[in-house]
């Protein structure tokens, strides 16, 4: 349930009501918006009802959602969603152009990949230190080494560090070295993973789980907002189908679909959605095309030579045309 409080209500009105949703057991998700106040009502519907909160002082609309995701829908919220990284607000006036190596490997790997993303244009640096593989054998990555390698490339380029945690125990670890948390397409349905990253106020990038249905994806976002996180980008990664010519299927049909069933800020991974070098910058130009709110490219300073996803990694030089063309693509479509 949504509770439109009128426009400019003063707070003290605002702190009765979310006084009055916790005595009934339920949780108060306030957004305050620049004229008015929402306040999201999250609990067992079956213990209240609209007429509960229609007549308290300042209230001027209270509406059922639908959905069965709440606080991810527009219906609770109409306005799209930005994401404060640093001081920084990205969505869709300033698209999210993440980038970096699948993994961190090295010092001199990871500082270099920093200061060649920034060079071509990307404003987030990405880099895995947990490495969740399919193959138990491949290199699981540095762990709290790379992390401490991630801070020295944020020291030395100022960009702010996109990373994965892979479970509930590293959140708070990890918290400390990044800026966004990344939950990987294997890690989307781990609930107390969500739950752990919804208990911050860190971003967190969430990743459509291989296999998952377009509600399943939502309801999972859901679980971060739930706990108090409303800083959320989901982000399309490709899904498992019957074509082998790809490593995955990039659905940017969800794109234009999300942007209407939620506020929250979509963007496109053409790198693991398609798994290959020659067509990541096609395919990262339509998910912009599709209304997106950025991309996740890889990128390393010797694409051929990264230890994972070496076939779909971008040299600097294919990044920053791809950069390019996301700007033109921009003025084009404004
Ligand atoms: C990654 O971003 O390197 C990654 C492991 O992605 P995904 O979880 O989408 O496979
Ligand atoms: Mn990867």
């Amino acid at each position: 349930m949504v509770i439109v409080m009128e426009r400019n209500a003063p707070q003290d009105q605002v702190e009765s009501v979310v006084e009055r949703i916790s005595e009934i057991g339920a949780k108060a998700h306030p957004v305050i918006g620049e004229e008015r106040t929402i306040i999201g009502v999250i609990g067992d519907e079956r213990k209240f009802d609209e007429g509960m909160f229609r007549s308290l002082p300042g209230v001027e609309n209270v509406m059922r959602i639908l959905q069965p995701f709440k606080l991810v829908s527009r219906e609770f919220k109409k306005e799209a969603t930005t994401i404060k990284i640093g001081d920084v607000s990205y969505g869709a006036e300033n698209k999210f152009l993440i980038a970096g190596p699948c993994s961190v490997e090295n010092e001199e790997q990871i500082i270099q990949a920093a200061e060649g993303v920034k060079a071509s244009g990307g404003n987030l640096f990405r880099g895995g230190a947990y490495k969740p593989r399919t193959n138990p054998y491949h290199f699981q990555g540095l762990g709290f080494e790379g992390l401490k390698l991630l801070q020295k490339a944020k020291q030395a380029t100022g960009l702010p560090i996109v990373t994965e945690v892979v479970e509930a125990g590293d959140v708070e670890l990890v918290e400390e070295y990044c800026d966004v948390f990344q939950i990987g397409t294997r890690n989307m349905q781990n609930y107390r993973l969500l739950k752990a990253v919804g208990k911050t106020q860190t971003p967190v990038l969430l990743k459509r789980g291989m296999s998952a249905t377009l509600q399943e994806f939502l309801m999972c976002a859901e679980y971060i907002m739930a706990e108090g996180n409303h800083q959320v980008i989901l982000c399309e990664r490709g899904i498992r189908t019957f074509v082998e010519y790809t490593r995955n299927t990039l659905d940017l049909n969800i794109v234009p679909v999300i942007k209407k069933l939620s506020h929250l800020p979509i963007i496109v991974d053409p790198s693991h959605g398609t798994g290959r070098r020659d067509i990541v910058t096609a395919m990262g130009l339509a998910g912009i095309a599709a209304g997106a709110d950025g991309l996740i490219v890889e990128v390393h300073p010797h694409p051929e030579k990264s230890v994972s996803d070496a076939d779909q990694t971008l040299s600097f030089e294919a990044y920053a045309q791809l950069v390019k063309k996301v700007r033109k693509l921009e003025s084009a479509l404004a």
